[in-house]
């Protein structure tokens, strides 16, 4: 007997995580995707598309689905479908695990100014005109549209909506990971004088911040957003597959009566 998995995807954690499930007969796992990005990497096992209606649309999907065991492996900064999780959960009674990767850390030679959010991050450019290498992905750009005295380089996997754009902007469509030697070269060819990007954690996009350590680059970076209270939580996927292993042990104890 399989039991029903709902993982809340679109990061390399809840990737690894499908490859790792993909042929274990204990579990029926589903990716979920927000529809985002326009052409996602697709998982090796069943996914579905889109949002569920909030807190009450994720509940009732658990509920039909006959879900057993839920993941939300979805990105730091999407904060809103982390909080959606812990309430779902809560009203379908159904057990809850978050992968969160460790945030990054500065280290010597580093020169980060901290921020709690976008908009603090625009005004730490300032007002004298700068070349800002933008990497936020393609929500969360109204700040910038705003500071519209500075220079953007953008790098989103999608490009963003022509009036979503700062006025000012060269854009780069590309998706990570990205390498040290490469960051560095594109830093020094587009002449940028700071970074700007949110605190995601991993390695898959951390080259950046090691080219401008290297570079004597200032790095704005912002910090992640609170996260819903109470749920247990990993770091990594390798360690959600030891949290869904443990309760499918305890299931089947309980289906033994043992
Ligand atoms: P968000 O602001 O927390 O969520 C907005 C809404 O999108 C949610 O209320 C939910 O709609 C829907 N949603 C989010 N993740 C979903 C998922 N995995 N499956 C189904 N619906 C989902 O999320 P976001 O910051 O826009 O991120 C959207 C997706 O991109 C997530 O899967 C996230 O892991 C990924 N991502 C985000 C970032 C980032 O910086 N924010 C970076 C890389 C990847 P309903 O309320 O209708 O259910």
């Amino acid at each position: 007997m399989s039991l029903n998995i709902l993982i809340l995807g679109g990061t390399t954690e809840a990737s690894a995580l499908a490859r790792a499930l993909k042929d274990d007969v204990r579990f029926a796992p589903m990716l979920s995707l927000a529809g985002v990005t326009k052409s996602p990497v697709l998982p090796p096992i069943p996914h579905r598309i889109g949002g569920f209606g909030g807190i009450e649309g994720l509940a009732d999907h658990l509920r039909r689905e006959k879900i057993a065991l839920m993941v939300d492996a979805t990105h730091p900064f999407a904060a809103r479908m982390s909080f959606n999780a812990a309430g779902a959960a809560a009203l379908a009674n159904v057990p809850l695990l978050a992968v969160a990767r460790a945030p990054w850390l500065p280290v010597a030679g580093d020169q980060w100014i901290m921020t709690p959010g976008m908009e603090s991050a625009a005004d730490a450019l300032g007002d004298v005109p700068k070349r800002v290498f933008l990497t936020i992905g393609q929500k969360d750009l109204a700040p910038f549209r705003r500071a519209r005295q500075h220079h953007y380089l953008l790098r989103s996997v999608d490009a963003p909506e022509a009036d979503h754009l700062p006025p000012s902007v060269t854009l780069i469509s590309a998706r990570g990971p990205f390498a040290e030697a490469d960051e560095r070269v594109l830093l020094a060819g587009h002449r940028i004088d700071v970074i700007v990007t949110k605190n995601s954690g991993g390695t898959a996009t951390m080259a950046k911040l090691a080219a401008a350590r290297a570079l004597s680059l200032p790095v704005v970076m912002v910090e992640r957003p609170a996260r819903p209270q109470g749920v247990e939580t990993v770091g990594t996927a390798d360690e959600a597959m030891a949290w869904l292993a443990r309760h499918h042990g305890a299931y089947l104890s309980a289906r033994r009566g043992v």
